[in-house]
């Protein structure tokens, strides 16, 4: 096969083993990310690494004349104008439905599952405590054992049903709401019609919905008002299903006893790392106990990076050797 050429940007902090496998069937030109691009560079490229945050649309697809393939190692691509792409004969190739790799892909799931524990255990305020002197387990005490609690999962796809399975394990209730799934091939867990009907039954919720125009703001000031008073809302999933206002108006009335996040609405935007301590909710968790924030790492374990990686940069290989 002869060597294209492939644009890789350091933001994507791929495995050095996977640096190796790209420099193996690439001539791999390397910047620091797409803010770094020039015309010349990018009028020889045949295929990109393309990096959440930054927008492959017809700007800048129109600069590659030689573009074959838009890879990404995500689920989602909003980064990525697939239409256009498509228009001008580019193949995208990411996560997306490579739905029996992705079963091995386990990380998310098992944060939503430190998420739920930490949050309603009290874990980063007792741990605060300790480092401040104190050693009393008084003010910690979660409402009730997770095995008399029950579970609500909004999206019942790859990961809603990992974190399903696991739920089993603590022998909870296990509702899920999810429209497009008529049943679930999980013993011990419950469909029920609406999201009103999972906020109205649920002790801790969990979202696992991608976003979509459908889901963006799904959980908001009307959601709250149905959810049981004293609830826990766990998000692995896209900041902006949360309408973050009405997220910070329960957790001040305690409708939410708590709430633990690992994606926030304005993350992908431009210079976000700059402003972080401004997000209302990053403002709210410096000054409150009942609210958790982690950066986006749901995905993160230095196994999956590899692994993704890994499968992605197969994938580009296989396309373009079938296409020669
Ligand atoms: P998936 O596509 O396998 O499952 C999504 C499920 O949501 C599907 O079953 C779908 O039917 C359901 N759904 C769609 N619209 C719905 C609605 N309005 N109400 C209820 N259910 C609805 O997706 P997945 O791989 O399980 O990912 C779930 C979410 O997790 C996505 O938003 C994804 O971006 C996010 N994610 C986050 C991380 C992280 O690091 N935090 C990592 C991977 C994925």
């Amino acid at each position: 096969m002869i060597k294209r050429t492939l644009l890789y940007y350091r933001i994507l902090n791929y495995q050095p083993e996977n640096l190796a496998l790209l420099n193996s069937h690439f001539n791999v030109i390397t910047l620091p990310d797409p803010d770094h691009d020039n015309k010349e560079i990018l009028s020889g490229i045949d295929v990109v690494l393309a990096p959440l945050g930054y927008y492959y649309g017809k700007e800048r697809i129109d600069l590659c004349p030689k573009l074959k393939v838009i890879a990404s190692n995500t689920t989602g691509t909003p980064h990525i104008d697939e239409r256009y792409a498509g228009q001008k004969g580019i193949r995208v190739i990411s996560l997306k439905g490579e739905t029996d790799f992705l079963r091995t892909i386990t990380p998310t799931a098992e944060h939503t599952w430190g998420l739920v524990l930490a949050i309603t255990r009290n874990t980063v305020p007792s741990f605060r405590s300790v480092c401040e002197g104190h050693w009393s387990r008084w003010p910690f005490g979660a409402p009730k054992m997770l095995s008399r609690m029950s579970l609500g999962i909004a999206g019942l796809g790859r990961i809603g049903r990992m974190v399903a399975r696991y739920a089993e394990a603590f022998g909870m209730t296990i509702r899920f709401y999810d429209p497009y799934v008529t049943g679930a091939d999980i013993p011990d867990i419950t469909r029920v019609r609406s999201l009103e009907e999972l906020a109205l039954l649920s002790d801790v919720i969990t979202l696992h919905v991608p976003l979509n125009p459908e889901t963006e703001g799904l959980i908001n000031r009307d959601f709250f008002s149905k959810c049981k008073n004293g609830s826990y809302l766990v998000n692995t999933s896209r900041g902006r299903v949360v309408d973050t206002g009405a997220l910070i108006e329960a957790l001040e009335t305690g409708r939410l006893k708590g709430a633990a996040v690992d994606v926030l609405d304005d993350e992908f935007e431009r210079g976000f790392e700059k402003s972080v301590t401004a997000h209302p909710l990053v403002s709210y968790a410096r000054e409150h106990d009942n609210l958790l924030i982690t950066p986006h790492i749901g995905g993160s374990t230095v196994d999956a990076w590899r692994l993704t990686q890994e499968h992605t940069i197969k994938s580009v290989l296989r396309y373009l050797s079938e296409e020669e």
